[in-house]
């Protein structure tokens, strides 16, 4: 039996190691993925590296990590009809039971059965040589993707694409984007993409100037006078559109506080807390708040095709790259807050 390099994080307790597995065999309606780039997810760091909750019924357990996989199919099981062997493809990261109303509506992520499982998470995931896949999770890679481009649109950059769909931007808007991790720079690249004015917020200069570098309107460093400027740039009215992506609370009231009347705001950063009278904020500007989780299996699609269509490379976005074995360096770079984006890569 052939055998193959997998790393598993210990959970809560800021460690990774790499260890020794037997290759998988697809059985039916399965794919065995030979691994090309797999990316790094905050939610590894946060959800499982740092601190790990075992309360949450849906925390990680203990199986191969990486849920933002992307390679070329090695073997197919016995009745896989869709793809053959030496295909170029991406992952969407969640299993679910198929037969669930959000599963018909390849809404997967929000599978209501308990069958419901998350490569890198319930099942093994990208950080792997390779990797055992549901057939239907499956989408084709274009040519013009590279393997780090198909596996940043797995987890970040379609979660931020349904982000801007939510909201449907266009070049009608001014675009407030509020934390610049992964996350908010693809919405910042995929707003500018359809057109929008667009504003990046951050604490970090250093990420509010790689904003700027990816053709951020106007960049701003979060103080007391962000709120000002914000007006003061659109005349005195506030955004059309707010996409928040810090999860923090003052940026979740910055975005708020900055949309017009009328406006549009997604929240996107998970988790923290929000506190705040919805009777000024919200009611009596009339806005609209949309919550945004991930995307579905054929936004995920639509997703790549439009990036294609517009010339877009998320691998742009990519900070650090790092060969499998060096996960622990990886996961330590990331723990320090140091890096952007980090992807793995096979050659
Ligand atoms: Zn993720
Ligand atoms: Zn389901």
């Amino acid at each position: 039996m052939a055998r193959m390099q997998g790393a598993v994080i210990k959970g809560g307790q800021r460690q990774v190691e790499l260890r020794e597995f037997d290759v998988p065999e697809p059985g039916p309606g399965q794919v065995l993925l030979r691994m090309k780039a797999a990316g790094m997810c905050g939610s590894d760091l946060h959800n499982i590296y740092r601190t790990m909750n075992l309360d949450d019924p849906g925390h990680y357990l203990g199986c191969i990590a990486g849920h933002e996989p992307c390679g070329t199919v090695e073997a197919v099981g016995p009745d896989c009809r869709r793809f053959e062997v030496g295909d170029r493809v991406v992952v969407y990261h969640i299993c679910g039971c198929g037969h669930c109303t959000p599963c018909r509506k390849g809404w997967v992520v929000n599978c209501t059965s308990e069958q419901r499982n998350v490569y890198g998470w319930h099942r093994d995931g990208a950080y792997a040589d390779y990797m055992l896949t549901e057939d239907y999770t499956l989408l084709s890679l274009p040519d013009e993707l590279s393997f780090v481009d198909g596996a940043i649109i797995s987890c970040g950059f379609g979660t931020s694409f349904q982000g801007v769909r939510r909201a449907d931007v266009s070049g009608y808007d001014t675009v407030l984007v509020v934390g610049l991790g992964p996350v908010g720079l693809a919405a910042a690249i995929i707003s500018k993409a359809r057109g929008a004015r667009v504003i990046g917020v951050d604490i970090s200069a250093d990420r509010v100037a790689t904003a700027e570098k990816h053709g951020c309107d106007l960049g701003l460093v979060a103080d007391d006078k962000t709120l000002d400027r914000i007006r003061e740039y659109t005349n005195g009215h506030g955004v059309e559109v707010s996409l928040e992506c810090s999860a923090s609370q003052p940026g979740r009231m910055l975005a708020l506080e900055s949309a017009r009347l009328w406006g549009r705001v997604v929240l996107l950063g998970e988790h923290g807390r929000l506190d705040f009278n919805p009777s000024f904020t919200i009611i009596q500007k009339q806005l609209t708040v949309h919550g945004s989780w991930m995307s579905g299996i054929s936004e995920m699609e639509d997703t790549i095709e439009h990036i294609v269509r517009w010339g877009l490379r998320p691998e742009d976005i990519v900070t650090h790259t790092f060969p499998l074995e060096q996960v622990s360096e990886a996961f330590e770079l990331s723990d320090k807050g140091e890096a952007g984006k980090v992807v793995f890569t096979w050659n």
